[in-house]
């Protein structure tokens, strides 16, 4: 089929509707919707797995669990509906076993077709039943001629499109296969650098993985671990990092107010706090005041471990900021915690004579209107609130710096609005962000290529390691005498409540019936309960008692997850730990150990264990930096759930995956370095290819 040509677009970006075979308007439509737009989108859409049809194998040889095709002629038909309908066919093929196709939908039609001696193809799994060996819903096919020929590839299997048929979709990407240009005129990386890395070419890589040989390696396919999949690993991988280079040089042309008159209030700051910052606060602020009084806009990442100090960190910064005129913002995630720092600023800073605003989603009418117009008017130096700050109506006097605490928790869209509140003309506010989740090195330069990192690695003194012990749920009774003996001598624990229903309204019930027998459990002891679903004046008020010591033992859910602050506390059960990730379990276990008294945290979990939780929970064990376990976590789960999939981007990788591709990540960057030295051009068109026009960091 011929191709029109369009401009002067090259072949792959042009739209598949009407050029294909198949697709009018309405299926065009329906595989846009599935983002399959150009000849490229097709290209790209890459199989999930392989069928290998191209051989037999006879019914003798089958194996339980083996995946195979097999042939053989229909001996008997049964059809039942005893419990559900159901439809059993026995293959023979002339071996003294027979294998039995199971059907539980099908329709009247498709009964008809198994006729006594019919021959039939099929390709399935087999697995051990009632009588021998069966396959559950195969694929299968009526042969008529005497000799059919088997086929001579692998079928790749697609993701599915809604309403487009497999068969129909795998006729697409093969017709648009046929239109893909010769090797050179396809290919962005210099292909010398290919043959020194030992991978093929880009039109090699797509016509494997969408037609591979017989023989083709489908173990390494399926790991990903083919040459055809790291070379479009590869691709991918430098399309995005030349993408986070090339916003950073957007924004590094942009202008900063130099906050350099603020110095000397930062420092005011340092004299009056009750504590002296740690080497590595300390640190990390004068990396950031480099920053803040360069002229250029600010986009720093703080890494900190659960209590290394962060908070005071961002306050020093935001003085920066009010000591030079300028306001400062700071978000976070939880109404909780943006209030727990709302009055750790306020009580730091109103000594020295800076006004602290707070606004969040409960602050509502007159106190509303009056949060509003403080900061728009500037009487508020410093805002403190959550989400609620990213708002419409919010409008700052002159925002200079604005901060986002545990910001894998917004989106990249959340920051990049409260970012443009304080936008103007060539103007742009600094950008400081700050995870206690460490995000390992590997990750952190591939998803973070457009912030500078900064590592708080010290805790303050103090505060001795959290012991961690993992125990079996029918230890309860022991557990709960436990609580009994450290509330009597005025320590504090909590228990935390966990499941995998993700709806506040079912977590808050277990977390009541919980809290109701551990209240009966304890009856010496004042429990009480804060959940999602409570009122924020309930929520802080039962706060507020724990942290004054009048409550023993608190129930909750992951709502006190981060940032909660209560020395004293110093045992922490947790659920159910089973069910959570090792950074969320790292989260929690850093409620306790912020005092002198050794803590513990134990890990309640329900038998048998599966081997990725025996893992996680081995891992807590043995070690308390946050670092090892964000590098385990990264090995264990991969980066989508440990960046969380709003973060970046990062999950909508079509082929890398950066668990599996961490190992190419250095010759990500050797490659971006050399590409925009040499053939800077190629950039851009790399960027195109992958990311195009959904570049999902556009105006970042
Ligand atoms: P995180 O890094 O987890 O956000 P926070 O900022 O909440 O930690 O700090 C945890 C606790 O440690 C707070 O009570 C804070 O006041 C205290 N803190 C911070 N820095 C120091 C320090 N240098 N010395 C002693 N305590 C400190
Ligand atoms: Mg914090």
């Amino acid at each position: 089929m011929a191709l029109a040509p369009s401009g002067n677009a090259p072949v792959f970006q042009q739209p598949i509707a009407g050029r294909l075979a198949g697709v009018g308007p309405r299926v065009a439509e329906k595989l846009a919707a599935r983002g399959l737009v150009t000849f490229q989108d097709l290209w790209l859409h890459l199989p999930l797995r392989y069928e290998d049809r191209t051989s037999l194998t006879p019914l003798f040889a089958l194996q339980p669990g083996q995946t195979a095709q097999v042939e053989g002629r229909v001996e008997a038909v049964e059809r039942g509906f005893r419990y559900r309908p159901l439809l059993r066919v026995a293959l023979g093929d002339g071996s003294p076993v027979t294998l039995t196709l199971r059907f539980f939908h099908f329709r009247a039609a498709q009964v008809a077709q198994f006729a006594i001696g019919a021959r039939v193809r099929a390709y399935g799994t087999a697995r051990a039943g009632q009588q021998g060996l069966e396959m559950v819903h195969p694929s299968y096919r009526l042969l008529e001629g005497e000799e059919e020929a088997l086929q001579e590839a692998l079928d790749p299997i697609y993701p599915a499109v809604e309403g487009v048929g497999p068969a129909s979709l795998r006729k697409f990407v093969l017709q648009a296969l046929a239109q893909l240009p010769e090797a050179h005129a396809l290919e962005l990386l210099p292909p010398d650098w290919l043959s020194d890395l030992g991978l093929p070419s880009l039109r090699e890589a797509l016509l494997t993985m969408h037609t591979p040989a017989p023989g083709a390696d489908l173990a390494g396919l399926a790991a990903g671990r083919h040459p055809a999949q790291q070379r479009l690993a590869l691709e991918e991988l430098l399309a995005h990092h030349l993408s986070l280079q090339r916003q950073r040089l957007v924004i590094r042309r942009h202008r900063a107010h130099r906050l350099e008159a603020g110095r000397a209030l930062a420092a005011r700051l340092t004299e009056q706090l009750p504590f002296k910052l740690t080497g590595a606060q300390q640190r990390v602020f004068e990396e950031i005041q480099r920053d803040l009084c360069s002229g250029e806009p600010m986009l720093r990442l703080v890494q900190g471990d659960v209590g290394s100090g962060k908070t005071v960190v961002a306050a020093m910064a935001a003085m920066l900021a009010v000591g030079s005129g300028k306001q400062a913002a700071l978000a976070a995630p939880t109404e909780l915690l943006a209030e727990q720092h709302y009055r750790n600023l306020r009580h730091w800073l109103a000594p020295l004579g800076v006004e602290v605003a707070w606004l969040a989603g409960k602050v509502t009418g007159k106190a509303r209107a009056r949060a509003l117009e403080a900061i728009a008017n500037g009487q508020a130096q410093v805002v403190v609130g959550t989400h609620a700050l990213m708002q419409e109506q919010v409008r700052f006097q002159d925002l200079g710096l604005a901060i986002v605490d545990e910001q894998h928790r917004f989106g990249v869209h959340q920051r990049l609005a409260l970012r443009d509140k304080g936008r103007g003309g060539q103007w742009m506010p600094h950008q400081l962000v700050m995870t206690a989740t460490p995000i390992p090195r590997t990750l952190a330069m591939a998803a973070y290529a457009d912030l500078d990192v900064s590592a708080i690695d010290e805790l303050p003194p103090g505060r001795t390691p959290v012991q961690t012990v993992a125990l079996s749920g029918e230890r309860r009774p022991e557990l709960i005498e436990r609580i009994r003996a450290a509330c009597a001598e005025g320590r504090q624990a909590y228990w935390v409540c966990t499941l995998i229903d993700d709806s506040d309204e079912v977590i808050a019930q277990a977390a009541q019936s919980t809290y109701e027998a551990l209240a009966a459990a304890l009856p010496d002891t004042r429990v009480a309960l804060v959940h999602g679903r409570m009122k924020a004046a309930e929520k802080q008020a039962t706060m507020q008692a724990f942290k004054d010591g009048q409550v023993g033992l608190l129930v909750a859910t992951t709502v006190i997850e981060v940032g909660v602050d209560v020395p004293n506390a110093s045992l922490m059960i947790i659920e159910n730990a089973e069910r959570l990730g090792l950074s969320q379990l790292h989260q929690l276990r850093g409620r306790v150990g912020r005092g002198a008294a050794a803590s513990t945290c134990v890990l309640l979990y329900q038998p048998p264990l599966s081997m990725m939780a025996k893992q996680r929970l081995a891992t807590l064990r043995e070690t308390n930096d946050g670092f090892v376990i964000a590098e385990k976590d990264l090995s264990l789960r991969g980066p989508g759930e440990l960046l969380g999939t709003r973060q970046t981007g990062l999950a909508s990788f079509r082929v890398a995956d950066l668990a599996r591709d961490a190992g190419l990540l250095p010759q990500v960057h050797a490659l971006a370095e050399r590409l925009l030295r040499e053939a800077p051009e190629r950039a851009d068109q790399v960027i195109a290819r992958w990311i195009g026009s959904a570049d999902r960091y556009a105006n970042a």
